[in-house]
């Protein structure tokens, strides 16, 4: 949003494509407490006021999903998953990051039958039932937070034989006398008839099969780069995100630029994608000056 605001503002005939607005800011079940401006905000809030500023700009959107980015001349061919064709002197990438899937049994069956990649969006869904989260870390720790204020129960199951939120986080979760956490529990399957009712899980400990009655299910074990539709033009590091020029945000194709998570910057964070939104977009208008 930030790149569309600085290309628009250049001049430049710009054109958003995006699947959703808010990205993973829309996942933030807490308040965001470290963007200049707002000293407390919740992802929502911030994300309605960016749209509302890119709105005032002159900039078409589609919401839509990006497919395919392909060279052509100089140029660049845009193709998304309604099958819709654009193209471009310059491209910016700012896919951020796709939440990482659990790759077991039951997942994908069960999308929107129960798993979730979205506390905000889909835990009101969840009136008391019993749900599990799955990843101890402070994502984890705070969806289970938001969720009990709905769900009756939330289980917290994390890998690891501890947990890796912060000590904060963890009083927080105690005090809501609606949180479990189950440690040392690898998940093995998610099952149910139409909607998920429950979960099986090795405790990797005694190694024993366990099952737990619930509802819902919400993943929440890290992020991976959403880049597949640039593999083979650009650059990527061995985490898989974009190698940018971190001056000009230019990756190793010209006239492709990136920002944001989707990049091998070290901090992800929103001020920081934000930056780099701004150095894409002016980065992108001097690129194409220089052509002119
Ligand atoms: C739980 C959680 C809490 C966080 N808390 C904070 C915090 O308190 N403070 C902070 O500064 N940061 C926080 N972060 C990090 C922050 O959210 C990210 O750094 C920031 O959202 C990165 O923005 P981005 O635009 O680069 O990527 P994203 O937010 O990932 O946005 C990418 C956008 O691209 C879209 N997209 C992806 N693929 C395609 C495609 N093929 N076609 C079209 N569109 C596509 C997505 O739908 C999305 O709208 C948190 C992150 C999480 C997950």
């Amino acid at each position: 949003m930030t790149a569309g605001i600085y290309a628009a503002r250049q001049k430049l005939t710009t054109l958003l494509i995006t699947k959703n607005f808010g990205g993973q800011m829309a996942r933030k079940t807490v308040e965001i407490e470290n963007y200049p401006g707002f000293e407390k905000i919740s992802g929502w809030e911030l994300i309605q006021k960016f749209e509302k500023h890119l709105r005032k700009n002159k900039i078409d959107i589609e919401k839509d999903a990006v497919g395919k980015i392909k060279k052509i001349g100089s140029g660049f061919a845009v193709s998304t998953s309604s099958r819709k064709q654009f193209q471009a002197k310059a491209v910016i990438i700012t896919s951020g990051a796709d939440p990482r899937p659990l790759e077991v049994p039951g997942e994908k069956r069960f999308i929107g039958k129960g798993v979730s990649y979205c506390t905000t969006c889909d835990g009101p869904l969840f009136s008391d039932k019993e749900v599990a989260v799955i990843g101890g870390g402070n994502s984890g720790f705070e969806a289970a937070i938001f969720l009990t204020k709905y769900a009756k129960k939330a289980y917290i199951l994390e890998f690891a034989p501890e947990v890796k939120a912060s000590e904060e986080n963890q009083q927080r979760a105690k005090k809501t006398g609606k949180i479990e956490v189950i440690t040392s529990a690898a998940l093995k399957k998610i099952q149910g008839k139409n909607f998920v009712d429950s979960v099986v899980y090795q405790d990797r400990k005694s190694k024993k099969l366990q099952t737990l009655r619930v509802q819902g299910v919400f993943v929440e074990i890290g992020s991976q780069p959403a880049t597949f539709f640039v593999k083979d033009l650009v650059d990527f590091n061995e985490k898989d995100e974009i190698k940018v020029d971190h001056k000009t945000c230019q990756t190793s194709t010209p006239g492709l630029f990136a920002a944001g998570d989707v990049t091998d910057i070290k901090w992800k964070q929103i001020v920081v994608a934000a930056g780099q939104g701004c150095q894409a977009a002016l980065s992108a208008y001097e690129y194409l000056k220089k052509k002119e």
